[in-house]
């Protein structure tokens, strides 16, 4: 038998046969270990999960569903398939799921396809409010091809406008309602959507992209018992590969089905497939429900540390893993805070708040979440940390005063206190030497 070693050193492996690209992926992997990632739709996936994506499953084609593929050799396919649903179903509650979208947005993209027609109206949270694109903005091609209602949350408290909701699908007589969102701190009332959506004869639909995980391990409330269908991703607070997923009811599940594959796509990612089986079964555990509810607990602290040093957020605060944070009335748009965290090393995004007067390049707000941090186990401690941490990046950013210099030397400082504490949390899935550091 021939020695085992490292996939990437062994004959034609990686590092041999590719250094270039072996090099850019171990710079990542330093990256991802030394900066705290605060961007809420990432996460560290588990090694397990990791091995699944990158397995040999890769090699196979099984356009079509188990027990109706188009290829032959599907002995093993079927059985990864049929056990990633078994586990969905088991773990949302859900009547009939989809596991091969490619993604997010491609599994939104089918719902469109199997139970609507281009031109019908559709209404989604705009993306200027904290929907996502595929809620149809006009950028996309869901704004595009259908004829999109948007509504928004209030201005006075940030939370979704159920009156305007309400109005628009008596007026606009939706053929889908979604809900559900990509920058919405608070919980989503998926109960009064279904209300509102029902009594005009509307498909409501729930994205849970986000907010999968917290649902999973029911530290928020889930749609499932209330909405027709439910769309997510499975690499967000879910914490597995990247992909996408449908949970419908069944009268939906044959269209449901069918806008997949033939409608959209062609074959299944099949390592992904297993890598969602992995996960779902990660998810089913009481580690899972711990972490899950560790990533709200964070959030709030967090939010709560933040407000103290005089960051307004967005609705006042969080329900979920996620904050918002208009970062003007500290002196810096929300685009100079992100590129000022990131030179500190905390990674996050900028983002519109809602209302928001500057243009989506260069807005006033900053999008951070706690899905990543808490999967490498920061607590209390660390938001504390975080937000003094923050607080100090706006400050030097918002001294006009401060030469370039003084203040890449003032983000260096913080750099390298943050540096100290990620030492301190090795992260899941990470290749680590024997010393402790990322490789
Ligand atoms: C992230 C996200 C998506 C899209 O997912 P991709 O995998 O990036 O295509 C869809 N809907 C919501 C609410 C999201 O947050």
């Amino acid at each position: 038998m021939q020695a085992v070693v490292a996939p990437s050193q062994a004959a034609g492996g990686l590092t041999e046969f590719d250094p270039e690209v072996e090099a850019i992926i171990r710079a990542e992997n330093k990256r991802q270990h030394n900066k705290i990632r605060l961007i809420p739709s990432e996460n560290y996936t588990s090694q397990a999960v990791l091995e699944a994506t990158g397995s040999i499953l890769t090699n196979k084609y099984s356009e079509g569903y188990a027990g109706e593929r188009y290829y032959e050799g599907q002995q093993q396919i079927d059985k990864i398939e049929e056990l990633a649903v078994k586990r969905a179903k088991a773990v949302f509650g859900a009547e009939h799921v989809n596991v091969q979208p490619y993604s997010g947005s491609p599994a939104n993209q089918a719902v469109y396809v199997g139970l609507c027609a281009p031109g019908d109206a559709v209404m989604g949270l705009s993306l200027a409010h904290g929907g996502h694109l595929t809620h149809g903005d006009k950028v996309s091609i869901s704004g595009m091809h259908y004829k999109s209602v948007q509504y928004g949350v209030r201005k006075e408290d940030g939370l979704i406008d159920f009156d305007q909701v309400e109005a628009l699908a008596k007026e606009h007589q939706p053929k889908l309602l979604f809900c559900g969102g990509t920058a919405y701190p608070r919980v989503v009332d998926f109960a009064h959507f279904a209300e509102i959506g029902h009594a005009v004869g509307a498909i409501v639909v729930a994205d849970i992209a986000h907010i999968a995980g917290l649902v999973a391990a029911g530290v928020h409330q889930s749609p499932v018992p209330h909405v027709d269908v439910v769309t997510t991703t499975t690499h967000k607070s879910l914490r597995g590969p990247r992909g996408g997923m449908i949970m419908c009811k069944a009268q939906y599940a044959a269209a449901i089905d069918k806008a997949v594959f033939p409608g959209l796509q062609g074959g299944p990612h099949n390592g992904t497939t297993a890598a969602i089986a992995v996960t779902l079964k990660e998810a089913m555990g009481v580690e899972f429900k711990a972490y899950s509810q560790q990533v709200v607990d964070n959030a709030k602290v967090l939010g709560e540390e933040l407000s103290a040093r005089g960051f307004a957020l967005s609705s006042g605060g969080t329900d979920n893993h996620l904050i918002l944070i208009d970062v003007t009335d500290k002196g810096v748009t929300g685009y100079q805070m992100a590129k000022a965290l990131d030179q500190a090393g905390i990674v996050c995004n900028f983002n519109r708040v809602p209302f928001d007067s500057r243009p989506a390049k260069r807005p006033s707000g900053i999008r951070i979440g706690t899905p990543a941090i808490t999967s490498r186990g920061f607590g209390a401690d660390e938001m504390k940390h975080l937000a003094e941490w923050m607080d100090r990046v706006a400050q030097v950013r918002a001294d006009e005063g401060k030469e370039l210099d003084d203040r890449k030397k003032a983000y260096a400082e913080i750099r390298a206190e943050v540096r100290a504490l990620c030492d301190r949390f090795p992260a899941p899935g990470l290749l680590y030497g024997e010393d402790g550091q990322p490789l």
